[in-house]
């Protein structure tokens, strides 16, 4: 986003969806932009919203009926990030499909990977071209190098891609297995007083990514964790205490992504996990609450 020129108006998220926060969104529009000739504006910075990003957080969805209801109404374009999402569905409706746009990571830790680099979904046809064309260096003719405009080399090479393909068959498989390890998890640890997970909303299946959970005492069960051999990880630090980001709008009312951000552990989950080390991680982790 940054590097088109765009800068990021951010809101804060749901306390219990850990998305952003639907009614947050709309009272930023109603109250600080306006519509002229068929664009939404930020009135006192008379600069243009071109777009809004859902970012579909952890494998679960956003409420995307509101989304696009909200940007219907305050003539907004939807761009999906949808890389945590990957085989997730509302209503059966793959999550990065709502969109113009949807994007995919296929980095080291997402549920399939290449390595690096992704994919952008569209159904636009012109887009696609436009888009294939930025990220493979704006080459307009197959012999001649000749650059028409700015371009990206943002290629996924054929090798990557081939890799990613052969995954995508198993995505399926490791939806399943994510889901299991999901399951024992909450099973075992949710007696734990102030253990808390994402809240899915009604009609989502989710792919469930990661293991995520508002647990009391984040320091010290990391740590204890650690002590163990078991690598537990504190959630994202929020965008808006950024370096790069704390010029920009951040709308909020209770800073709730701070207040998630502190509490917030992921559990080792991925695919290749066996059930006897899922076992043991929730022994270590009983181990450290029965013991505070
Ligand atoms: C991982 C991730 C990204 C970044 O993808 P990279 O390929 O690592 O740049 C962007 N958005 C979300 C939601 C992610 O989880």
């Amino acid at each position: 986003m940054k590097y088109t020129g765009a800068d990021p108006v951010m809101i804060d998220i749901d306390t219990n969806t850990w998305q952003m926060d639907l009614g947050l969104l709309e009272e930023f529009l109603q109250t600080h932009t306006e519509i002229r000739e068929g664009f939404s504006f930020h009135k006192k910075l008379n600069r243009r919203i071109s777009a809004i990003v859902p970012v579909h957080v952890l494998g679960n969805m956003c409420d995307m009926d509101q989304f696009i209801r909200i940007a219907q109404k305050y003539r907004l374009t939807i761009v999906e990030d949808s890389t945590e999402a990957l085989g997730s569905k509302l209503r059966g409706k793959h999550a990065g499909t709502f969109g113009l746009f949807g994007t995919s990571s296929f980095n080291g830790n997402k549920i399939i990977s290449t390595g690096g680099g992704g994919m952008i979904l569209t159904n636009d046809e012109k887009l696609a071209a436009k888009a294939k064309h930025l990220t493979t260096q704006a080459k307009a003719d197959p012999n001649e190098y000749y650059h028409d405009e700015t371009g990206y080399n943002y290629r996924l090479v054929n090798i990557l891609a081939a890799m990613g393909v052969a995954q995508m068959e198993q995505l399926d498989a490791f939806i399943k297995r994510k889901k299991v390890v999901a399951q024992m998890y909450k099973n075992e640890l949710s007696f734990i007083e102030g253990f808390k997970t994402q809240e899915v909303i009604e009609g989502v299946e989710p792919n469930h990514w990661l293991f995520t959970a508002k647990v009391p005492e984040k320091e010290g069960l990391i740590a204890h964790l650690k002590s163990k051999g078991v690598e537990a990880r504190s959630f994202w630090v929020p965008m808006n205490r950024l370096p790069m980001m704390t010029k920009d709008l951040y709308f909020t009312h209770n800073d709730i992504s701070q207040d998630v951000y502190q509490a917030c552990v992921s559990l080792p989950c991925s695919t290749s996990i066996k059930d006897d080390e899922v076992n043991q991680v929730i022994q270590f982790v009983k181990d450290f609450y029965s013991g505070l």
